[in-house]
């Protein structure tokens, strides 16, 4: 629950109140964000959370590469 931020007693709260209706009470999962396992912690179940984690560390290496491509780029054409 942690990374949702919410307690199991305010899940069953949203329950109640049929907010959430594909949560299971009895044991308390919810469905991984990605790819809808039945999960109890956390967003994503523990496959995505490697694939997830994955993607996240690639895109942040692309985002950083174009970065330096842009900065280098203005330089690279002055000095033609
Ligand atoms: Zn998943």
């Amino acid at each position: 629950m942690d990374a949702t931020g919410a307690s199991p007693k305010f899940m069953l709260q949203l329950l109640r109140m049929g907010v959430l209706d594909d949560v299971n009470i009895d044991v308390l999962t919810f469905p991984c964000a990605r790819c809808g396992s039945p999960i109890t912690e956390g967003r994503y179940c523990k496959n995505c959370t490697e694939v997830v984690g994955e993607a996240l560390a690639e895109t942040a290496k692309n985002a950083h590469e174009r970065e330096e491509r842009l900065k280098n780029l203005p330089r690279m054409t002055r000095r033609r």
